[in-house]
């Protein structure tokens, strides 16, 4: 049996037992976007790690070392966004094979500062070693949230309406056309490249969500729609309903699906890495939520269909016929060779 068979999933639920070995101050860990513990009164400290392989997650060819520094830490705010929390510090360690040059690290490191300047994070450590041939890079980031206030992954309740905080599908729209080599020639295609090269961590709206006690769930969308949502289905034994055609698309997205042939659901259920926060809210608070999220952030929170005690995932179309739908995000190795893909 090769890791191949159980899938990265499988993997770290298999590696996970067995590493808890003080759990008196901790309040998540293995299984959630970050791991939360007790440093202080009513605070929890939050830490979170990602990891980018070249050729696995990037093309160096393809990517700037601005954007790649950019998304190493982009991903890593966006856990600490979905966890409610405050981004605080970060860490960096690299990999440089011999003949990258320091113009692109320069780049890569110029793409982080931006990052952190924008959300007030420090860079405060790392390490640095050399690679044989791949460009290696692994960010972990810490943040901080109030104990009332700490966003799971096992909290939805049946009844909750879910949420997403943005358009799905659009980021991997932009990887087909990154590795199609199709030029990003019109506004809408920029877009759906730089959804993919630049996405933008939720951090202040995690806050605010965290804030409102009727907010019940959070997750951030990395591996897919079905996926993510699959990972709070199971986590807090529940299923959810979502309705195709409330699920945001956007025009760029209807664009691109119109012009390649693809149905834009089918990239929103499957993509990743739109990094938008899916949420679920108490029924009776919902709307109010969402109003208020509307006045403050200037953007809408779609919701996209409401949480079921029926253990599935399930999809109603738009004749209404109800399929259920696997988890068919991103999952490493279950995917393996399939083709690249960022993250
Ligand atoms: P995300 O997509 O939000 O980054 P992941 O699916 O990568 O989350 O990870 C899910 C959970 O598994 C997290 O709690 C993460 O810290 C943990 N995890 C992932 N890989 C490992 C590993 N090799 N060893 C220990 N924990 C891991
Ligand atoms: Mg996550």
């Amino acid at each position: 049996m090769s890791i191949k068979d159980i899938g990265e999933f499988g993997f770290i639920d298999r590696i996970s037992r067995g590493c808890l070995i003080r759990p008196d101050s901790i309040v998540k860990a293995i299984g959630d976007d970050a791991a939360a513990f007790q440093t202080g009164a009513d605070r929890l400290t939050l830490v979170t790690t990602d990891l980018l392989v070249e050729r696995v997650h990037f093309l160096r060819e393809a990517t700037s070392g601005f954007n790649l520094g950019y998304k190493a830490l982009a991903v890593n705010l966006s856990d600490i966004a979905a966890m409610g929390g405050i981004a605080r510090e970060a860490f960096v360690s690299i990999a440089i094979p011999e003949e990258c040059s320091l113009k692109y690290l320069d780049d890569l490191y110029n793409g982080m500062k931006r990052l952190a300047a924008e959300f007030d994070v420090n860079i405060l450590g790392g390490d640095t070693t050399s690679s044989k041939t791949d460009l290696i890079i692994n960010v972990a980031v810490t943040g901080t949230v109030k104990e009332s206030e700490i966003l799971l992954r096992s909290t939805a309740q049946v009844g909750d309406i879910i949420f997403s905080t943005g358009y799905l599908g659009d980021s991997r729209a932009g990887l087909h056309l990154i590795l199609n080599n199709t030029p990003a020639e019109s506004a809408a295609l920029k877009e759906l490249f730089n959804a993919h090269i630049l996405p933008k961590p939720f951090l202040r709206e995690g806050l605010f969500l965290a804030a409102c006690r009727d907010v019940h769930a959070a997750i951030d969308v990395s591996d897919g729609l079905s996926s993510d949502l699959g990972h709070i289905a199971k986590e807090s034994r529940v299923g959810a309903r979502l309705d195709a055609h409330r699920i945001p698309v956007s025009p760029h997205l209807h664009t691109f699906c119109s012009r390649f042939g693809f149905d834009p659901v089918d990239f929103a259920l499957a993509g990743g890495e739109d990094y938008t926060l899916l949420c679920t809210i108490g029924r009776d608070s919902a709307d109010k939520v969402a109003r208020t999220y509307l006045s403050k952030f200037n953007q809408s929170l779609y919701p996209i269909g409401e949480i079921t005690d029926t253990g599935r995932i399930e999809l109603v179309e738009d004749n209404d016929k109800v399929r259920v739908i696997t988890p068919t995000g991103w999952n490493h190795f279950k995917d393996w060779n399939d083709e690249y893909r960022s993250l």
